[in-house]
């Protein structure tokens, strides 16, 4: 599988200039958001796994097999990002999310054993005003056991009320929930 770098974005204007449907990837810093994408593409490090928290201030456009892109958004949550750097995050998400035609889906990545954070259940109350698809992959399960899993999945889609949608349970480490998250993706992407 090729995966590529493209280039990264803040403004609009920089968005690469391609119409090839997008998949993006979301969640607060260090969900585990890298380590998922390099997973997905078989990758160590086409993403940079644990840069510093918070750091990454860019939309990240990665080409897969020229079929697809691969979109990184900023990760959000860190506590040390200052109230200015806040609102650029802000602008930037909900620019890139109304303005990008071809945005298939949303990835949100959420800890299952931290379950949804306030800031996770604003960016999917986010994506069901702007009508985005969007997936939630549940990460790190290989730190729980299936049991503890289904117990965490019992509580977080009680958070969720309204029902949850696509979801997949998925580890970077075991790669648990790879093809299944393939699947949604492609079948989102009408590939
Ligand atoms: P990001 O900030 O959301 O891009 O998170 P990273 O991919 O950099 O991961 C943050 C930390 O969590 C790193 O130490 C990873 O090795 C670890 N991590 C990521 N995914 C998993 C996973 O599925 N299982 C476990 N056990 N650790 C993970």
């Amino acid at each position: 599988m090729k995966a590529e770098y493209i280039k990264s974005a803040v403004y609009e204007k920089d968005y690469p200039d391609t119409d090839l449907p997008e998949i993006a990837f979301v969640g607060r810093s260090n969900v585990g958001k890298s380590s998922m994408i390099n997973t997905l593409v078989n990758r160590k490090k086409l993403v940079k796994v644990s840069q510093k928290p918070g750091k990454t201030r860019t939309i990240n456009f990665f080409n897969i097999n020229d079929e697809l892109i691969f979109v990184d958004l900023p990760g959000y949550g860190y506590a040390k990002v200052s109230k200015k750097d806040r609102e650029l995050w802000k602008v930037m998400i909900e620019t890139y999310l109304t303005k990008r035609s071809q945005l298939k889906a949303v990835v949100l990545i959420i800890d299952i054993r931290v379950g949804p954070t306030n800031d996770d259940k604003l960016m999917y109350e986010w994506f069901m005003a702007y009508n985005v698809p969007t997936i939630v992959a549940f990460t790190k399960c290989d730190k729980l056991s299936n049991n503890k899993i289904q117990k965490q999945l019992a509580i977080i889609k009680k958070e969720f009320g309204d029902g949850l949608g696509d979801y997949v349970l998925f580890s970077s480490v075991t790669r648990r929930g790879k093809d299944e998250l393939w699947g949604i993706i492609k079948e989102k992407a009408s590939l």
